[in-house]
């Protein structure tokens, strides 16, 4: 059983993402850190974020739609223009990364050294520099851990006099809420993984069916008659979570996978399962 990481601001860390266990932070010396536990860190001015140069932000689906949404746009525009989209090597699951963050100035970021979506910055951008991994045991049961990451040598924020707990300073950025809708999003790749075994079927046609329930909620909305003010955000996120998987379920079992294992393969055309996942969404 491992931990899922929450992808991390340098490429280091994202290799740890891959490879997916606390102890490759711990190898890396991310002493676990507890709630109460303080550092020092805060972002100074004069560094005119040269960490938004450097890093691959890997986004979960509650980031493309907050971003999408600040700017107008839907979360298909959103990915087309500031994102590629890309398949985890094992798992085949489907990832989407923001351009050019790793390789040059993320596409956010102005010239005066701030970032244009602040406020709806990426799970990754807020809590750095916090790392955590979440694991989820065979009851469900979710375990988290939290790292301070590697300091690295260009960041100035650590020479700051700031003082913080841990709790504090997740709870300055909102972390706790992203969290909650990044677990479940974790939940649902550990379950695809772990009982679907999604890697030996995911394929180009499943990977497009599940797209609009992972970044496209307005593509489901329109198809359903759902409006923001009948379902709410945060609410229409759960319910496309659980509709996914019910969804994945079936995709798996036609590929002779999962719980349901030994249907067709064409069970995802029949109205049925749709009119099932329909109502998830509708409904709840
Ligand atoms: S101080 Fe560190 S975290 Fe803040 S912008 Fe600079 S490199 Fe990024
Ligand atoms: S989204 Fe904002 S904070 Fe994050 S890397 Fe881009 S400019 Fe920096």
């Amino acid at each position: 059983m491992v931990y899922m990481t929450d992808h991390g601001r340098t490429k280091k860390v994202n290799q740890g993402m891959r490879t997916g266990t606390a102890e490759w932070l711990e190898g890396v010396g991310a002493a676990e850190i507890v709630m109460e536990d303080t550092f020092n860190f805060e972002c100074d001015e004069r560094c005119m974020g040269r960490c938004c140069n450097t890093i691959k932000i890997i986004l979960d689906p509650w980031d493309v739609e907050s971003m999408a949404r600040y700017l107008e746009m839907s979360g298909r525009d959103f990915i087309g223009k500031f994102c590629s989209l890309e398949e985890d090597q094992r798992s085949k699951w489907p990832y989407v990364k923001l351009h050019e963050a790793e390789k040059g100035p993320c596409v956010f970021l102005m010239e005066d050294g701030r970032c244009r979506v602040y406020p709806v910055r990426s799970r990754n951008c807020r809590t750095y520099p916090v790392g955590r991994a979440v694991r989820f045991k065979p009851g469900g049961e979710k375990e988290e851990k939290f790292f301070m990451l590697e300091r690295q040598k260009f960041c100035l924020g650590h020479t700051s006099a700031r003082c913080w707990t841990l709790r504090e300073w997740l709870e300055d950025s909102d972390s706790p809420a992203y969290y909650d809708r990044t677990d479940q999003y974790f939940e649902l790749i550990h379950y695809a993984n772990t009982v679907l075994e999604v890697g030996r079927w995911m394929n180009s046609r499943t990977a497009r069916i599940i797209m609009p329930f992972l970044y496209g909620p307005e593509v489901l909305r329109a198809k359903l008659a759902i409006s923001p003010d009948g379902v709410g955000h945060e609410e229409f996120y759960t319910r496309r979570m659980k509709a996914l998987r019910v969804l994945l379920t079936e995709l798996a079992a036609g590929f002779g996978f999962g719980p349901l294992a030994g249907g067709t393969g064409e069970e995802v055309e029949d109205a049925g399962i749709m009119d099932k996942v329909g109502e998830i969404l509708i409904s709840g």
